[in-house]
C-alpha cells in the first residue's frame, strides 16, 4: 500500500465513531470497562480539542441494562430487552455524561429509529438536530431506540445505524471501533492462514465473500454489515476504517494517518 494513502485520513474534519458493546465492556462480567471508557471519552475529546467534529455512535444499552438487573442471561423475549435498553440507555448516557463533564465536553443523546431516516420529514428534522449540536461544539451520542424499535422499524444493528447517520449528517470519516482488527481474507478465528487487509479501494464479488464468516467475537454486526455500511457512507462521501477498540488510543493512530485497521478508502 502507498504509504502516503493514510494521510488522507489526517484531514478528515466530521468524523462518526461507532462503539461496540464489547469496546466497553469487560469480557468475562459484561460490566461497564470504566477505564477503557474514561480513555475513550479522553480520545474523543482530544479530537474534538483539534477542532474536529465527532458523532459517537454508543451501543451497550441492553447489556448495561441486562447488568443493572442482574440478569444472568441474555434476554430473548423482546419487551425483556426492550426493558433493558430502557435501563441501561439511561445509566450509559449518565456515565458518558460524567466522564465528558471532566474535560468540560458537553454531549447529547439521540435515539433513532428507522423511520427517523425514512420518512423525510424526521430525516430532516434529525439533520436539523445534528448540525445544531456540532455548530455548538456537543457530542452527540447516538443509539437506536431500542425501547421503542419494532421489527420493521430496527436498523439491526449500530454498524448500519452509523452508517446512516454518517450520510445524514454528510461525515467525511465513519470509524468502526469493534473487536476485530478489521478485514481478513477468512474468518481468523477457525483459519489461521487468513491475511489481513489493511486497504480497501472496491467492494467487489471476492471481497464480499470474504465477509462471510463470522467476524466479532460477541457483538451483533457482522462483517457483512460492516462491508454494507462502508458502501452506504461511500456512497455519501465518508470513507470508513474498522479497527480494534481494544486500545482506544487506536482512534488518535487512525486520524493521524496511522497505517492500523482496514481503511475503506471509497470516496
Ligand atoms: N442498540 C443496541 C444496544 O445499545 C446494540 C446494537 C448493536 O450493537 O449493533 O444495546
Amino acid at each position: 500500500m502507498d504509504t502516503n494513502i493514510r494521510e488522507k485520513l489526517t484531514t478528515k474534519k466530521r468524523i462518526v465513531v461507532k462503539i461496540g458493546t464489547t469496546t466497553i465492556t469487560h469480557n468475562d462480567t459484561g460490566e461497564l470497562d470504566l477505564m477503557k471508557l474514561e480513555k475513550l471519552v479522553r480520545v474523543l475529546t482530544n479530537i474534538r480539542n483539534q477542532g474536529k467534529e465527532v458523532v459517537v455512535v454508543s451501543s451497550g444499552a441492553i447489556a448495561v441494562g441486562r447488568q443493572a438487573l442482574g440478569l444472568g442471561y441474555k434476554p430473548k423475549e423482546k419487551s425483556v430487552k426492550q426493558a433493558c435498553a430502557a435501563i441501561g440507555q439511561a445509566r450509559l448516557m449518565m456515565v458518558y455524561q460524567r466522564l465528558f463533564s471532566e474535560y468540560n465536553q458537553m454531549t447529547a443523546q439521540v435515539l433513532m429509529t428507522k423511520y427517523t431516516i425514512e420518512n423525510e420529514e424526521s430525516r430532516a428534522n434529525a439533520k436539523a438536530t445534528f448540525t445544531e449540536l456540532l455548530n455548538m461544539g456537543v457530542i452527540p451520542i447516538v443509539n437506536e431506540n431500542d425501547t421503542v424499535a419494532t421489527d420493521e422499524l430496527d436498523f439491526g444493528d449500530n454498524d448500519t445505524l452509523s452508517a446512516l447517520v454518517a450520510a445524514l449528517i454528510k461525515a467525511d470519516l465513519l470509524i468502526l471501533l469493534s473487536d476485530i482488527d478489521g478485514l481478513y481474507t477468512d474468518d481468523p478465528h477457525s483459519n489461521p492462514n487468513a491475511e489481513f487487509i489493511d486497504y480497501v479501494d472496491k467492494i467487489d464479488s471476492d471481497l464480499k465473500s470474504m465477509a462471510k464468516g463470522p467476524s466479532t467475537i460477541s457483538g451483533t454486526g457482522g462483517m457483512e454489515s460492516k462491508i454494507s455500511a462502508a458502501r452506504i457512507s461511500a456512497k455519501a462521501g465518508a470513507d470508513m476504517v474498522i479497527a480494534n477498540g481494544k486500545d482506544v488510543y487506536i482512534l488518535d493512530d487512525i486520524i493521524n494517518g496511522v497505517n492500523v485497521g482496514t481503511f475503506f478508502d471509497l470516496t
